[in-house]
């Protein structure tokens, strides 16, 4: 053994942190960081988020695992609760993100198979996508870098470029199954669709009988300000997979589809081990909670606009730091014209966490509990960052 005994299949920030208090992480030493993060999405409701909290333990103490063998009563319950809030009428839980399009994936085909046309099982996605790491995700996710050295890519899958819906209607074979994309796309770089592209793809499927699959993973429960980002559309998907903000930190998806998509999920075709277990009912039920709550979304909207009217700012102070800010609620991204890791370097030099993406841009995912005056300090040190970067500020102060 060399070195970490772990993959060195993450490039790690030489930082840990001990204990996390809302939308702040403390390092051992007693060191805080804004956390503009938030655990790539996942943490919705900050770190040791009271209800959460007591939720999860007391459930610890109740019921950890029984496999679905048996009922879980908070599994229906949560279900329950996803349905009202949405177009769909059914749910499966999964571990993870990936899980959830696989099981969404996995749906489209078997709606096509059991409807008298097994020869559709393609699935039409768009550049810059970020689906997962499984084989079949990283097929459907499209980038060579994450496909290189993995054997040949698991059949089944056309992409076409972001938001051409000519070139995805010109994609539609006899062969194909369904569309995926994620409404907002976050790794890819914080790029929304536009909710006419989304209206032409929804028609597109009505047409040629495919399946329109959302992967709402990073951009769903409330990030955006809406429960689900396609609602800004008015466009609802049959199928749709989401993880991360779900659990808050618990790891967890879900797969919701329509009663018509998911008429081939039978018993006994697909399955889970952990999926849907007592504790992360517990915690997705605590979140739900808090993100149902009258008046919660609306503040999302709220403090997007505090945040954007910084970081606005910013921009016109910098525009050889950061050109553009995107995004929508609070997932934001910083489109840099330094490269986004010395941006990401200058913000942890002053005790900030954001996320690289594609397209040379730096993603912000805070907590959505973040307060006005966090926000205000972000955007403070966002400036100094940007500043310590910029030749105009250099070249004043020389
Ligand atoms: C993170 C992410 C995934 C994969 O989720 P995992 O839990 O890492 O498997 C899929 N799609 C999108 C849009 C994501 O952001």
């Amino acid at each position: 053994m060399s070195g970490s005994p772990l993959y060195e299949t993450f490039a790690r920030a030489p930082l840990a942190f001990e204990k996390g208090e809302g939308c702040w992480l403390v390092t051992s030493g007693g060191e805080r960081y804004l956390d503009l993060a938030g655990g790539i999405a996942v943490n919705s409701l900050g770190h040791s988020h009271p209800h959460l909290v007591s939720a999860l333990s007391e459930q610890a103490g109740k019921l950890w695992h029984v496999s679905n063998l048996y009922e879980i009563p908070e599994q229906k319950r949560l279900g329950e609760r996803l349905v009202d809030a949405t177009f769909a009428d059914k749910v499966f839980f999964t571990n993870s993100g990936a899980e959830a399009l696989e099981c969404a994936i996995k749906t489209a085909r078997r709606y096509q198979f059991v409807n008298g046309r097994p020869e559709r099982f393609r699935v039409i996605t768009f550049e810059g996508a970020f689906h997962g790491r499984t084989l079949a995700t990283i097929a459907a996710g499209g980038q060579q870098k994450y496909l290189e050295g993995f054997g040949p890519k698991v059949e089944g899958f056309d992409q076409v470029p972001f938001d051409d819906i000519d070139a995805a209607e010109k994609a539609i074979t006899e062969e194909t199954a369904a569309i995926l994309l994620e409404p907002v796309q976050g790794e890819g770089g914080l790029r929304t669709f536009p909710a006419a592209s989304l209206k032409r793809l929804r028609e597109l499927c009505e047409k040629h009988g495919l399946l329109l699959i959302f992967d709402e993973v990073q951009c769903g429960v409330g990030r955006t300000g809406k429960f689900f980002a396609h609602e800004w559309s008015g466009v609802t998907p049959d199928v749709m997979a989401i993880a991360k903000g779900i659990g808050g930190g618990f790891p967890m998806g879900a797969c919701l589809a329509t009663d018509a998509a998911a008429v081939g999920m039978t018993a006994g075709v697909h399955g889970t081990t952990f999926g849907g277990n007592p504790l992360a009912m517990a915690v997705g039920n605590a979140v739900l909670d808090v993100i149902l709550a009258d008046g919660f979304l609306d503040e999302v909207t709220r403090k997007s606009l505090l945040l954007k009217q910084g970081l606005a700012a910013v921009v016109d102070e910098f525009p050889d730091v950061i050109s553009e800010i995107r995004g929508v609620g609070l997932m934001l991204g910083l489109k840099c014209v330094v490269p986004n890791t010395k941006m990401s370097a200058a913000l942890r030099d002053r005790h900030v966490l954001a996320v690289g993406a594609g397209d040379n841009v730096l993603r912000l995912l805070p907590p959505l509990i973040i307060s006005d005056e966090e926000i205000r300090e972000g955007v403070e040190r966002i400036r100094e960052s940007a500043a310590s970067l910029s030749q105009t500020s250099a070249a004043a102060a020389e």
